[in-house]
């Protein structure tokens, strides 16, 4: 059995910043004696997250209480914004509690919050191109001053009722599919929009989903490694099913038991932003032993 991992799965650079700056606070936090928390999981996956508690790392909810007793942090503790970013509000709030802020929020999705925030405050409406319920696009939106719509698929395009005056500013959740996203930009071009458009899709995530393609075209069999919730893990599962009908999502090294592996097959693996890579070549490990 021939087993290609993809030379970019797995963590991407904001998130091995980010679950770097996590673990960097919880040993300083051995010594100083001071609670680190993060403002949500600081990855989709429940191996870091659960290795993080064990160092003390917990996870405040979007109340900003402590997910698993309901309680209010003390003031002398550190607060770790994940690489998705969080909006302006929060950031105001996070501050005027004391707190002391770690702020991990990817440099990529950073230069989201700079344009939208510029581009509205000098009166254009901004179109996020995204799911709406991922963090970094309500993120992104908490950053925008004026008209605002996220659109995710055709039919939000189609109901889009922002003012057509002005050119609107578009751009788009780091982690989208690109293909979906020039889709959608003609969409609403079509719509009598007049556009400005910044491509704000990561490298890191185009280079994933061109592989994952490519690998998946060469292989009789494609393992996806990464979290259920993990939605660039979900893109990458469905980019490498269009090309290899042959293709499982697994979270652990366990999920394997359920691939059914033929001994002359070609497999490829790939992984999401989240995976670390011990995950990954334990995958690989297994799979070879098939
Ligand atoms: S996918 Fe790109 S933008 Fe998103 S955290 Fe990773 S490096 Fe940053």
């Amino acid at each position: 059995m021939k087993v290609t991992v993809a030379k970019s799965a797995g963590f991407c650079f904001g998130v091995k910043r980010a679950v770097g700056m996590a673990y960097r606070e919880a040993e300083k936090a051995a010594e100083n004696g001071r609670s680190v928390y993060t403002l949500g999981p600081v990855i989709h996956n429940e191996y870091v997250v659960d290795d993080l508690a064990g160092k003390g790392v917990r996870i405040l909810d979007e109340s900003l209480k402590i997910a698993d007793t309901g309680e209010i942090p003390e003031d002398s503790a550190v607060v770790i914004v994940r690489s998705h970013g969080i909006t302006e509000k929060m950031h105001r709030e996070l501050k005027s509690r004391g707190w002391t802020i770690a702020d991990a929020t990817c440099p990529f999705v950073q230069k989201i919050h700079k344009i939208v925030s510029e581009k509205s405050r000098a009166g254009y409406p901004v179109i996020i191109i995204g799911s709406p319920e991922h963090p970094e696009v309500q993120g992104i939106r908490g950053w925008v001053h004026g008209p605002c719509a996220v659109v995710g698929c055709r039919e939000d395009a189609e109901q889009l009722n922002l003012p057509r005056e002005k050119e609107v500013c578009v751009v788009s959740q780091t982690t989208f599919n690109f293909n979906k996203f020039q889709e959608l930009v003609e969409i609403i071009e079509s719509l009598g929009y007049h556009v400005m458009v910044t491509n704000t899709i990561c490298n890191a995530t185009q280079e994933r989903q061109g592989e994952a393609m490519e690998l998946a075209r060469q292989s009789d069999l494609m393992i996806v490694i990464g979290g259920r919730s993990s939605s660039n893990t979900q893109k990458l599962y469905e980019i490498c099913r269009s090309e290899c009908k042959d293709t499982y999502y697994i979270q652990t090294p366990d999920d394997l038991a359920a691939v059914c592996f033929h001994s002359d097959s070609c497999v490829g693996i790939t992984a999401g932003a989240s995976t670390p890579n011990t995950i990954i070549q334990e995958v690989s490990l297994r799979c070879q032993k098939n």
